[in-house]
């Protein structure tokens, strides 16, 4: 793990000395956050960069995991897609009721030891019953949502509102998916950490030996799209792309997933992609481990262009992962991605297959063009979406909840 230090090379001293004094603010409290997997997505990887640095900055936080089964997960992820607003989703009331057997389960035995209790997701958003256990007064218990619920299926989003109005706050990554809630509602976007091995520097080794070890060609174009293999994400419409591309331009394309404990759909929708894919030499359907940082970090770099054609996203960590690289991306107009990409500036966005298609040959035929994109991506991303901005915000909300009702806190 780096030092905090390290982080000023890219942010600046001021900023990393303005987060110690910050964090000193938290001294005598425990931080204890709360989730459904330690890999795989985009909320792990947050967590898994952020409990170090908080760490670092000496705050006492400790980072804990429900248990589930497959049949919770299957319903979290049905609960997932319906929040997503997938129409065609229906959850039974035996399957909700299910869902609070297992919240009962983990209540029982969990150790909420915290003074601040930072729930992400649905999946534990139950633990919030704990709140009216003798001594837990004091406690303050946040929910933080990375999903887009601005379209969420009503049903769905009524059950976990009894949920959510019992928290003392509730954090979101983008305002469009705040909700009309009884509880303060915060603005926090996710970040990507530029130290960790997903996005640091490489050498061009690093990055050749990787393609070797795939059988990708250096030398000719490469389309990319680094997401789980899930039915959101678009790998299908990804093929669809390419095979509309190269029919004016030589590229290979690149879908590299890889699964979630806690996202039981995974292994179906990569078959779906292999069935589709068959057996063109030119697509590379890589099927990756958990711990495959170095593996995504160089296939990103290695790209020439880079797709999220997501139908539904939350933030999209993928697109920052890209932009920080200088990649000339296009991505779906959808959830948190136009707070990452400003159309025609820091990338492109579009809606449809036809339309990332016609972006893409664009993108491949006009180096200088997409170069420029790429740059000024990266530039947005630093000012915007690095852990180091993530790690004050998640500070100051930490505060915050130690204050009742002041509108200003002095520090
Ligand atoms: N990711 C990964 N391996 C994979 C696919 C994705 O490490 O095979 C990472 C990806 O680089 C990103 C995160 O998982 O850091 C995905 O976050 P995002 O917000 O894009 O989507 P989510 O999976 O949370 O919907």
């Amino acid at each position: 793990m780096n030092s905090i230090n390290d982080y000023a090379e890219i942010v600046g001293k001021e900023t990393i000395d303005e987060l110690q004094e910050i964090a000193s603010h938290l001294e005598g409290k425990v931080i204890q956050n709360i989730n459904s997997t330690a890999v795989g997505g985009g909320v792990a990887e947050i967590l898994s960069r952020m409990i170090p640095l908080l760490k670092e900055v000496n705050v006492n936080v400790e980072w804990d995991f429900i248990k589930g089964g497959e049949r919770f997960f299957e319903i979290t992820k049905k609960i997932h897609n319906s929040l997503h607003g997938v129409s065609d989703v229906v959850i039974t009331k035996e399957e909700f009721n299910y869902f609070d057997k297992i919240t009962n389960d983990n209540l029982a035995d969990m150790n909420l030891n915290g003074d601040i209790i930072f729930i992400h997701d649905p999946q534990p958003i139950g633990l919030i019953a704990a709140k009216k256990r003798p001594g837990f007064k004091e406690k303050k218990f946040i929910w933080r949502c990375h999903i887009d619920i601005s379209s969420a299926n009503t049903n769905t989003f009524n059950f976990l509102k009894k949920y959510i109005e019992l928290y003392d706050a509730s954090v979101f990554s983008s305002p469009l998916f705040s909700k009309k809630l009884k509880i303060p509602q915060m603005l926090i976007s996710p970040s990507i950490d530029p130290l960790s091995d997903k996005n640091k520097e490489l050498d061009e080794t690093q990055i050749t030996e990787v393609a070797n070890r795939f059988n990708i060609d250096l030398d000719r174009k490469i389309i990319t799209q680094v997401s789980r293999f899930d039915r959101l994400k678009d790998p299908l419409g990804v093929i669809d792309v390419y095979r509309l591309v190269k029919k004016y331009t030589d590229c290979q394309l690149i879908l590299a997933g890889g699964a979630a404990d806690d996202d039981p759909e995974g292994m179906e929708v990569y078959k779906e992609v292999l069935e589709k894919a068959d057996g063109d030499k030119d697509i590379f359907i890589l099927n990756l481990p958990p711990t495959s940082n170095i593996e995504i970090n160089a296939i990103q770099r290695m790209s020439t262009v880079i797709l999220q054609k997501s139908l539904k996203e939350g933030f999209g960590l993928t697109v920052s992962e890209s932009l920080w690289k200088k990649k000339p991306t296009i991505a779906s107009a959808v959830g948190g991605i136009p707070l990452q990409i400003t159309h025609k500036y820091s990338g492109l966005l579009s809606r449809t297959i036809e339309g990332t298609a016609l972006y893409a040959k664009q993108l491949l035929q006009n180096p200088e063009y997409a170069n420029k994109l790429g740059l000024n991506g990266h530039e947005h991303v630093k000012n915007n979406f690095l852990i180091t901005r993530h790690l004050r915000d998640y500070l100051l909300l930490f505060i915050k909840t130690q204050y009742n009702n002041e509108n200003i806190i002095y520090l």
